[in-house]
């Protein structure tokens, strides 16, 4: 069975093609400027190419990505009927969703339910599954949630200190987001080290430009960084992170500006961008920190202090951790990052081997072997889950 992931943002769109026989990607690639001037498709299979083509929407979008992939020339299936299901990322599950599940017209009801509470991810995450509803009539959409993995999180990790009743009206409480990312790195932990699942306390850490810590006891999340919106938690590309609330009523006084405008900014001009003014990418900053940079050095090492801060803390939340786990962009690829973060972590037992950590993309361990807890990168994989709780529901 073939199964097409896609990830709809408001004007981009990922996807990829997985044969779940051998788990093989047959093609990926990605859609942007979806609805407006210069839209192109970059697409990797056979062959890779970039095309600008009109898409007027979601619709228009995915029907390129279905014709590259039957393509004549370097398509991957010759029949439509090749793809057999479709499996959706989909940001915000609520409380409604612990798991992913098969999309019928309660589950549309119930994500739409959900835009509340991401306004800015579930519309396009929607309009995915529409476009594929009228293109791929009679194939099954699998939703899988960013929220869902999180659902297990007790009562007391996910409730704010705020009047009770607020989250009894709007359901304002902690959701915390990249739980296929999590779930996919905890279940490769246990695999690398060899233990069950069950047994093990682990900490993973996804840095990407969207970053969160997330504790797992049993293979269960306990714990996790961001809260209601991604908004929360560590530092982020252009996100603030965890700040006093009260700064949103000083800075809006001050200067004049509405909570939209105060939340705008903390979601897109904050962050490591806010700090160093110079670029929300870890990459730019590593470069001009060594160049002397000195907005960029302390905005790198608040972002670093702020994860290990997190890390202590779920060590902490956890009666203690065995493993602790790296991933994504920078988790991934920064031996750098990773050496300045583990620079806390002997407080808690962990030795980090800076011959080992001296890898990028690939597992490894990267602690002593005498370390405890056990230091890993592990690259995230959130498609694969996607296809693989696609294909377990609709074969
Ligand atoms: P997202 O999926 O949240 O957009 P990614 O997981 O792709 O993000 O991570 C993107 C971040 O990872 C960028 O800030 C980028 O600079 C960083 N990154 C990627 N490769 C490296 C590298 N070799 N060194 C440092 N940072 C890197």
């Amino acid at each position: 069975m073939k199964i097409l992931v896609l990830n709809c943002g408001s004007s981009s769109l990922k996807y990829q093609f997985i044969d779940m026989e051998n788990e093989n990607v047959l093609a990926k690639g990605l859609c942007e400027r979806i609805g407006a001037e210069g839209s192109i498709i970059k697409h990797q299979g056979k062959v890779e190419f970039k095309n600008e083509v009109p898409m007027s929407d979601h619709k228009a979008a995915i029907g390129h990505v279905i014709d590259a992939l039957l393509n004549s020339d370097h398509g991957v299936i010759s029949d439509i009927k090749e793809v057999g299901a479709v499996g959706h990322r989909v940001v915000h599950g609520g409380e409604k969703f612990t798991r992913s599940v098969i999309i019928d017209d309660q589950v549309y009801s119930a994500i739409q339910e959900c835009c509340d509470l991401a306004p800015l991810h579930n519309p396009p995450n929607l309009m995915g599954i529409d476009a594929c509803s009228a293109l791929l009539p009679s194939v099954d959409q699998v939703a899988v949630f960013d929220t869902a993995f999180h659902q297990t999180m007790p009562e007391h990790a996910y409730l704010y200190a705020i009047p009770y009743e607020y989250y009894k009206k709007y359901k304002i409480r902690r959701y915390g987001f990249h739980g296929t990312s999590h779930k996919y790195v905890i279940k490769r932990v246990a695999e690398l080290v060899d233990e069950p699942i069950e047994e093990l306390r682990i900490i993973t850490a996804h840095l990407g430009n969207g970053a969160s810590v997330c504790a797992t006891d049993g293979g269960k999340s306990l714990d996790t960084s961001m809260g209601l919106t991604p908004l929360e938690g560590l530092v982020m590309g252009t996100r603030s992170g965890d700040l006093d609330p009260a700064i949103l009523a000083f800075i809006g006084k001050k200067e004049g500006i509405t909570p939209q405008e105060m939340e705008n900014i903390l979601n897109k001009k904050s962050g490591v961008l806010g700090v160093s003014g110079l670029s929300h990418d870890f990459r730019d900053l590593e470069e001009a920190a060594e160049k002397g940079n000195e907005r960029a050095k302390i905005a790198l090492e608040i972002f670093f202090y702020r994860v290990a801060k997190y890390i202590g803390q779920y060590a902490v939340a956890l009666k203690g951790v065995d493993v602790i786990a790296f991933t994504a962009g920078l988790g991934e690829n920064s031996p750098f990052a990773r050496a300045k973060i583990s620079q806390y972590l002997c407080a808690i037992g962990a030795y980090l081997d800076p011959a080992k950590n001296n890898v990028r993309g690939k597992e490894a361990m990267i602690s002593y072997d005498n370390s405890h807890p056990a230091l890993y990168v592990v690259p995230t994989n959130e498609e694969l889950v996607i296809a693989q709780d696609t294909f377990d529901l609709t074969r």
